[in-house]
């Protein structure tokens, strides 16, 4: 689960991680009143949406005087807000954070995050911060630093430290980002995160180290031991159909391709993906329907699919193992009963009871093309879309 910076930075609050002050208005007298309250000559008003690059995108903005935060709130609040990542469709915002402006010496980038090759979480920093990381892991890989954390030893001081003097701090400063890279940690650690990352990670002219932008990502299967973060969720910010998909348990992920897919298993799921990526296709989405695969969660299914209008034909790939193939099979042919889809729909169904299964949907009053190995179903559904 993403959640957005305002959030994440109340969360970095009590784990005391240094951040600007600052508070989220949901309108410009708000946003005023927040820059009032907070004082000063100059705040930055910030768009909150779940992306990235909202600098790039008009959606953080300066102001130097009261007026300034309230037109600017104006301005940012219900704009379509379109970054490098939220795609050319871009995403309505309805909260902005208000915060005092920091005057910044310095900008770095750090981040806290799974390391699956060495089981460990890993701290990334560079002094190359504020910018896309990805560019310059790409370009100046040596300006990236990597530290490896022993997840039963924590991020000790003097790890935390050794990445700060690396990062080219000096002094007081290096003590203060050594303790904010421990605190960060703490966080990353104890809300069950996948992820904590600070760019800019700023050094201020009058000494200070901040998260002047905070991002965070949460594990899904651990949000039970965390309802405040579960609490954050904003419904607004994800795709209808992966929010209908979750209500039925239906793991889905929305694609750009035309060839709805119906598999259970998440590993066959991708093998179907790939095949008929082979045979020349797009798939419209990833949809794994689990070992399950009852009357009411493939109708669940096909709904998903069909409320895509980029769906032109579906491929439906089944291992009965425990679920049997004439089950699966009775079960399609009943949720096609309930929903009504319009486009090809091919069927290969393998394992328990394959061939009694094929057979059922072949007398059905529904049209399927039936197909026998995974290569045959993948040829059949890129066919049926022409
Ligand atoms: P992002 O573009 O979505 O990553 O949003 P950020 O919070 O990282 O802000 C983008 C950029 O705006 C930062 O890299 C800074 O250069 C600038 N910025 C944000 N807040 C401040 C601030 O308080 N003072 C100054 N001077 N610049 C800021
Ligand atoms: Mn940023």
């Amino acid at each position: 689960m993403k959640i957005h910076e305002y959030q994440a930075k109340e969360i970095f609050t009590r784990f005391h991680v240094p951040i600007p002050k600052g508070e989220v208005a949901e309108t410009p007298h708000q946003a005023r009143q927040i820059a009032e309250s907070i004082g000063g000559s100059a705040w930055v008003v910030k768009a909150q949406i779940h992306a990235g690059g909202r600098g790039k995108g008009g959606g953080v903005k300066l102001a130097k005087s009261l007026d300034e935060v309230e037109s600017l709130a104006k301005a940012i609040l219900g704009m379509n807000l379109v970054t490098p990542q939220t795609g050319p469709e871009g995403r309505v915002v309805r909260k902005v954070l208000v915060g005092e402006a920091s005057k910044i010496k310095q900008e770095l980038y750090a981040a806290i995050l799974f390391d699956r090759t060495i089981s460990n979480p890993v701290l990334i920093a560079s002094a190359a911060g504020g910018v896309d990381i990805e560019e310059v892991a790409a370009r100046t890989p040596g300006k990236i630093i990597r530290t490896p954390i022993d997840i039963r030893f924590g991020l000790g001081g003097h790890a935390a430290r050794r990445t700060a003097f690396a990062l080219g701090l000096s002094g007081k400063t290096a003590l203060k980002a050594a303790a904010l890279l421990t605190a960060l940690y703490e966080t990353f650690v104890k809300t069950d995160a996948t992820l904590v990352e600070v760019n800019p990670l700023v050094v201020t002219e009058d000494g200070d180290v901040l998260a002047l932008d905070a991002k965070m990502t949460f594990d899904d299967n651990a949000l039970f031991r965390h309802p405040e973060i579960a609490e954050y969720r904003d419904l607004h910010e994800e795709e209808e159909l992966e929010i209908e998909a979750s209500k039925h348990d239906l793991n889905y992920i929305k694609l750009d391709g035309n060839v709805g897919c119906m598999v259970n298993g998440a590993g066959l799921a991708m093998a179907t993906m790939d095949i008929i990526k082979l045979a020349g296709g797009e798939p419209a989405n990833f949809l794994d329907v689990g070992g399950g695969a009852s009357v009411e969660r493939v109708s669940a299914a096909f709904r998903i699919l069909m409320s895509d209008p980029n769906v032109k034909a579906v491929l439906i790939n089944i291992f009965g193992g425990i679920v049997r193939c004439d089950r699966v099979a009775g079960g399609v042919i009943q949720a096609l009963e309930q929903v009504k889809v319009d486009v090809p729909v091919v069927v290969r169904l393998e394992g328990t009871n394959a061939a009694e299964g094929a057979r059922m949907l072949e007398e059905a009053p529904i049209k399927f093309g039936v197909a026998r190995g995974l290569a045959e179903a993948a040829e059949k559904v890129t066919a049926a879309l022409k």
